[in-house]
C-alpha cells in the first residue's frame, strides 16, 4: 500500500524525509535493494500524468499565464504549492536590503523542486572537490572526484542526461553509455559558439536531464542493479514507460510523458513498484526523536490534515528535506543531551550557507533578424552552454576573484509567450499598425539572454539559525537568515557582465540597457534557489570530527553543482556520527553488498 495515512503506518527500516532529488534518490536506492522505507513529505500528492499542464495555451490561464506574486514563474509553473513565500510558513531575514537578504524557495509537493528545476545536470570536476588546496579558500571536501564519479555515472544512466564529453579542463567526461546524445544546436547556439570562440570561450553541448531518445531498458538495468534481477525487471519496465522528448512543450511545467527528470516520474514509480516504499503526504517533520540509548528512533511530525503531532519510527533516518529545512529539523531536535540541536555540538550547524552567484545580460542580435519561420523549441532549455574556461588565468592571479562560473544562454524562435516582444520599443523606437507587424516579424527570434551561474565561497557571515520568536502555523520554530557576499562573488558577477557584453558585441549585437560594472549591483541577490551548505565537511577529518563534532553528512560545504544537501543522515548511531553513508549501508537490512555506499546523489 504505497500511500499511507498516519493510522496505517507499518514497520520500517528507514524513514526518508522529503521527496525531491535527495529524498527520491535515497528512497529509490533503498527500496530497490530491499529495505522497507517510509517517505514523509510535507506537501501534497501530485500526479504528473494528469496534472501537468503541458499543452495548455496562455489564454486558458488567468492573466494569460503571466507571473504573479503567487506564481513567480508563471501560472503553469510546475510548483503547485510553494515559492519564495509559503502561506503560514514564514522565515526571517536579518536585513531588508538586497545585499543582505536570502530568499528561500520552497516547494511543498511530491517531488519538491524537481518539478520545475532547470534540469541542467553537470558534474563537479576534480578541482571542485579540493578548492582550498588550490586557492586557500573555503574547505576541501573529504572525498575526491574519482570517488564520486561512479555515482555520477549511475545517476546519469538512471535519470537520463543529454550531453557530450569534450575533454575540457575540470569539466569531466562521462564514460561511454552514460550520456544521451545532445539535441541539435539552434541557430543562435551556432552563432554564439562561433563568436565566443574568438574570445577563447568554449561552447559545448549542454547537459540536461531530458531524454533525447528512449533509455536502453535492455542494457542499463543490469548496470544499475547488478545481481538484482528483481530490481532490474522493475527498472526495465519503468524505463519503457518513459517516452523520448518530442521537442514541443516547456519543461518548467513538468513532463507528463516522463521525458525529463523529476522525482515523481523517475525515482518514485519504480520504488513504489517494489512494494517496499510507503509515502505519507502532508507530514511536516518537526524533529528527530531519540531512543533511551541516545540514538535516533524516528521522526516527530505534524499531520497537516488533522493538526496532530505524530511519530513514525524506524531503525534509520535520512533527512532530505532540502539544505535549509534539513538544518531546521536538526536545530529543532533539542534535548538535554543535545541542547544546541542534534549534530550540533560544534555550533556550526546552519553555517556556511551558499547560493549560486548569478548575473544576467540581455541583448539583440541583428544577424538573427528576419530568419525564415522555423520551430526552435527543442528540449525546452539550453542545447549548448559554456563551461568555465579561465582556470589558468585564475591560478595566475589575473582575475581578482576565485572560482568560476558557467554560461547558460538562449534565444531564437521559441514558442511565443504573453511577453514575447513586449518592450520591443528599445530596438524599434516605437511603431504601430503595419510597421509594428513588420517589426514583430523582423525582430522575433533575435533577442538573447546570457546567464552566469557561479560558485560562492562559504563564509562566516552567511548562515541560518532558529529565530527565537517566530513559529510557523504548526508551532514549529522557523529559520532566520544572515547573508553576505564576499568580494569574490561580486567581482565574479562584474566579470560576467563584462564577458556577456563582449560576446554580444562580438556577435554584432547590442546590450539592452547598461552593463552593470558594479559587482554588488550586478549580482542576483540571494534568489537563485540553489541553496546549499549548512553542514561543513572538509578534508581535515581531525578538524571536522574532533572536538567540533560536526556530525552526520548533511549539506556538504562544497556541494555538487547546484547544492544537493540531502545527503542521508544515519541516525541509528550516536547522533554526532559522521560516517553517515557507510553506516547507512552497514546497518541497512537486506541491503545488497553492491549497493552504493554513502553518497546517494
Ligand atoms: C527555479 C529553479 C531552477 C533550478 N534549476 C536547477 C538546474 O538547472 N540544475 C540544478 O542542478 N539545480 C537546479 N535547481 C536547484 C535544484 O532544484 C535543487 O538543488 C534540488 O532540487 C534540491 O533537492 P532536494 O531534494 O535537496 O530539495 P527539494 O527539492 O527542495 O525537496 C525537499 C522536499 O522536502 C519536503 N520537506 C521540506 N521540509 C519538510 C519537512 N519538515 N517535513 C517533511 N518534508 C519536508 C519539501 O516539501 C520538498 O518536497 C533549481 C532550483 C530552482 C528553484
Ligand atoms: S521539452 Fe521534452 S522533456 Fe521538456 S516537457 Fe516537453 S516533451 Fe517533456
Amino acid at each position: 500500500m504505497p500511500f499511507v495515512t498516519p493510522g496505517t503506518l507499518g514497520e520500517y527500516d528507514v524513514i526518508v524525509v522529503g521527496s525531491g532529488a535527495a529524498g527520491g534518490q535515497t528512497a529509490y536506492t533503498l527500496a530497490m535493494e530491499g529495505a522497507r522505507v517510509l517517505m514523509l513529505e510535507a506537501g501534497r500528492n501530485y500526479v504528473p500524468e494528469s496534472e501537468t499542464p503541458m499543452f495548455h495555451r496562455p489564454g486558458m490561464a488567468p492573466l494569460r499565464g503571466t507571473s504573479t506574486t503567487d506564481k513567480p514563474f508563471g501560472f503553469y509553473d510546475a510548483t503547485v504549492d510553494g515559492g519564495w513565500q509559503v502561506p503560514g510558513e514564514p522565515y526571517v531575514n536579518t536585513a531588508d536590503d538586497d545585499a543582505g537578504r536570502f530568499d528561500w524557495w520552497r516547494a511543498r509537493m511530491l517531488g519538491g523542486r524537481t518539478n520545475h528545476w532547470g534540469r541542467y545536470s553537470f558534474r563537479n570536476g576534480p578541482y571542485d572537490f579540493k578548492p582550498r588546496s588550490r586557492d586557500g579558500l573555503g574547505f576541501d571536501w573529504p572525498i575526491t572526484y574519482e570517488e564520486l564519479a561512479p555515482y555520477y555515472d549511475r545517476v546519469e544512466m538512471l535519470i537520463g542526461v543529454y550531453g557530450a564529453s569534450d575533454g575540457l579542463e575540470n569539466t569531466p567526461d562521462s564514460p561511454a553509455g552514460c550520456l544521451l546524445p545532445p539535441p541539435k544546436p539552434r541557430v543562435s547556439d551556432l552563432l554564439v559558439a562561433e563568436r565566443a570562440k574568438r574570445l577563447g570561450i568554449p561552447v559545448v553541448a549542454g547537459h540536461r536531464a531530458v531524454l533525447t531518445r528512449a533509455l536502453d531498458h535492455r542494457a542499463l538495468p543490469s548496470k544499475l542493479h547488478p545481481g538484482n534481477a528483481y530490481a532490474q525487471k522493475i527498472l526495465a519496465s519503468h524505463m519503457q514507460s518513459r517516452a523520448a522528448c518530442f521537442w514541443a512543450t516547456p519543461c518548467g511545467r513538468g513532463c507528463s510523458i516522463r521525458a525529463n527528470y523529476r522525482s515523481t516520474t523517475v525515482h518514485l514509480p519504480p520504488a513504489l513498484a517494489t512494494g517496499k516504499l510507503d509515502i505519507l503526504m502532508n507530514a511536516m517533520a518537526r524533529e528527530v526523536t531519540l531512543g533511551n540509548d541516545g540514538r535516533a528512533s524516528g521522526i516527530a511530525f505534524v499531520d497537516k490534515t488533522s493538526g496532530e503531532t505524530r511519530e513514525a519510527r524506524a531503525r534509520t533516518v535520512c533527512l532530505g528535506a532540502s539544505a535549509c529545512e534539513t538544518v531546521r529539523i536538526l536545530l529543532n531536535s533539542k534535548s538535554a543531551r543535545h541542547p544546541q540541536g542534534l549534530a550540533n555540538s560544534s555550533g556550526k550547524l546552519g553555517r556556511y550557507l551558499m547560493d549560486t552567484v548569478g548575473s544576467t545580460v540581455f541583448g539583440q542580435i541583428p544577424l538573427l533578424e528576419s530568419l525564415p519561420p522555423h520551430n526552435e523549441d527543442g528540449a525546452s532549455g539550453g542545447h549548448r552552454y559554456a563551461p568555465w574556461w579561465l582556470y589558468k588565468d585564475q591560478l595566475a592571479g589575473k582575475l581578482g576573484f576565485a572560482r568560476g562560473y558557467h554560461i547558460e544562454f538562449g534565444g531564437g524562435r521559441l514558442m511565443p509567450s504573453l511577453t514575447t516582444l513586449a518592450g520591443i520599443e528599445w530596438v524599434t523606437n516605437g511603431s504601430y499598425g503595419r510597421k509594428l507587424k513588420d517589426d514583430a516579424r523582423r525582430f522575433y527570434g533575435s533577442f538573447m539572454y546570457f546567464d552566469g551561474r557561479g560558485e560562492m565561497i562559504p563564509n562566516e557571515d552567511s548562515f541560518c539559525e532558529i529565530d527565537p520568536d517566530v513559529k510557523d502555523r504548526f508551532g514549529i520554530p522557523v529559520l532566520r537568515f544572515h547573508w553576505k557576499w564576499s568580494d569574490h562573488e561580486t567581482r565574479q558577477a562584474a566579470h560576467m557582465q563584462r564577458t556577456f557584453g563582449e560576446v554580444i558585441a562580438e556577435m554584432g549585437g547590442r546590450v539592452r540597457g547598461e552593463l552593470t560594472t558594479d559587482g554588488a549591483k550586478a549580482i542576483v541577490a540571494g534568489r537563485l534557489d540553489h541553496s546549499r551548505g549548512g553542514r561543513r565537511h572538509h578534508g581535515d577529518r581531525s578538524r571536522e570530527f574532533g572536538d567540533q563534532s560536526l556530525g552526520p553528512g548533511l549539506g556538504r560545504q562544497q556541494s555538487l553543482h547546484h547544492g544537493r544537501c540531502g545527503v542521508p543522515f544515519q541516525c541509528g548511531q550516536e547522533s554526532d556520527a559522521h560516517d553517515h553513508g557507510a553506516r547507512l549501508a552497514d546497518r541497512r537490512p537486506r541491503a545488497r553488498a553492491d549497493a552504493p555506499k554513502g553518497i546517494m546523489k
